[in-house]
């Protein structure tokens, strides 16, 4: 058995919705499960909703209509099942209009849960129509999560329940499910979204709970690269990527996995294959256990705005449990550290996210100073061994002192998988790519010595 994925781009178009069907088609013997994203820029158009002026909110909601209407005339060659197909759509965009709209996350998850509901009814029907027996299912009646709105994890035993008493019967049948990506519901049947890019989490929590042959994530590149392809022309296709420098990618920015993909993968040691649906033939990128290379650095991830936490207090010196207390209010306050450093007075840490840190700073302010620095970015540069050779490290900053770019924070992960490197915001493309130029480049990449 295998889930394959199909994000946003995949979906939009009808050159790419006919390719889903040929991959489905070429893989049908191994019994498949579908699971697809919502229409490229549908999530971020919902999600502006409730923030829009009437005037703005009625051609936003007729955006929604008619790049959906668009691609059902294109994917569906009889005017019947154009009309069936779009009946659909209208019917869900009247419950969005239904809905008492504002920004709180309970109402932005039940809101973009429309986009996958509507993607994966017309990609249900296109296979149909390619001879290709599917059934829409939605994952809110799978994926049990828990209340945390915006970005909910899921609950293993209901869903592991759901997902084999309603897939498995299915799939028996010889038809293929074809599940929303990115949602779920609590145990109280209240909608809530697994976080931004969430669908590859779907497949994998999808394929853990079936113990899957393979996960595959079909998207617009040919897999995982030695950085993101958008922004350096030179980057490479990594072939093998092991799954702790998959994991790491994906959680240091490289948006190319959810970061919380390659965790059920690695609990069931289900290889994830990286492919691309617009060169469907391209070998991908294979995320296994463990990969035999030479280099250190394999790939350099990036996040363009993080903010950086710099909390001094005297009265750390010999405090115990001080740094429980200060990480027990960033806890508190729903903020998720991404590195952190510390000395005998002094704590810093940075955040990706920083909504609720206004409260967290006048909790700490009680016992400690605090200073925040805004508009910084981060640049990781990933590898197994990474930072096992001082050498590695010593050419990272001469590259970046040559360019004067100033590091604000470092942090070596303890896995020896990971540098990373505060720096200023509008610098973060600049290190990028010198980084890359020289490290994974120009030289054949750095070996590791011990
Ligand atoms: P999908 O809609 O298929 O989920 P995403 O836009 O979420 O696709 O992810 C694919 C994008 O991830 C690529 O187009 C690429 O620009 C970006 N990306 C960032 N870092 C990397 C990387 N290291 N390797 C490959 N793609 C990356
Ligand atoms: N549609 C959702 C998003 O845009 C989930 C996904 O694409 O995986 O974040
Ligand atoms: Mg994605």
């Amino acid at each position: 058995m295998i889930v394959a994925k199909f994000g946003g781009t995949s979906v939009s178009s009808r050159e790419s919705i006919l390719t889903i069907c040929e991959i489905v088609k070429n893989q049908k013997n191994l019994d498949l499960v579908v699971v697809v994203s919502a229409l490229s820029g549908i999530t971020d158009l919902l999600l502006s909703l409730p923030s829009l002026p009437k005037y703005k909110f009625q051609a936003e909601i007729r955006r929604l209509k008619n790049t959906h209407k668009e691609l059902i005339n294109k994917v569906f060659k009889d005017p019947k099942e154009q009309k069936r197909v779009m009946q659909f759509v209208d019917e869900k965009v009247n419950e969005i209009l239904k809905l008492n709209l504002n920004n709180q996350k309970k109402t932005l998850d039940k809101l973009c849960s429309f986009g996958e509901i509507i993607s994966s009814y017309i990609v249900a029907n296109a296979l149909d129509q390619n001879g290709i027996k599917s059934f829409q299912v939605l994952a809110t009646d799978l994926i049990v999560t828990n209340d945390n709105f915006g970005s909910a994890d899921f609950i293993l035993e209901p869903t592991k329940r759901n997902v084999k008493s309603i897939l498995t019967p299915i799939i028996k049948r010889g038809i293929v499910p074809v599940v929303t990506g990115f949602i779920g519901s609590t145990t109280s049947g209240q909608v809530t979204t697994l976080g931004r890019g969430g669908s590859d989490y779907t497949a994998s929590i999808i394929g853990f709970c079936l113990g899957v042959k393979e996960i595959q994530i079909w998207t617009d590149v040919d897999g995982m690269f030695t950085a993101d392809p958008r922004l350096v022309t030179t980057a490479r296709s990594l072939p093998v990527v092991s799954f702790k420098e998959a994991a790491e990618m994906a959680t240091f920015g490289a948006r190319v996995l959810h970061p919380r993909t390659i965790h059920p993968a690695i609990k069931a040691g289900i290889p994830v294959r990286v492919l691309n649906t617009f060169n469907p033939k391209s070998h991908g990128t294979l995320i296994i256990k463990e990969v035999k290379t030479s280099k250190a650095i394999r790939s350099i991830s990036f996040k363009r705005k993080i903010t950086l936490v710099n909390i001094y207090s005297t009265e750390m010196l010999l405090q115990r449990g001080f740094l429980a207390r200060v990480f027990k209010i960033f806890g508190s306050n729903d903020l998720s550290i991404d590195l952190v450093s510390v000395s005998e007075v002094s704590i810093s840490v940075s955040l990706d996210n920083d909504g609720g840190l206004v409260n967290a700073v006048k909790q700490l302010s009680s016992f400690t100073s605090v200073s925040i620095i805004k508009d910084l970015g981060m640049v990781s540069l990933i590898g197994e061994g990474v930072t096992s050779s001082s050498q590695t490290i010593k050419k990272i900053f001469d590259i970046l002192d040559k360019e004067q770019i100033l590091v604000r924070m470092v942090s070596l992960g303890a896995t020896n998988i990971n540098i990373s490197l505060v720096i200023e915001s509008d610098k973060v493309e600049k290190a990028v790519k010198v980084l890359h130029e020289r490290l994974l480049f120009a030289s054949s990449g750095i070996i590791a010595s011990k």
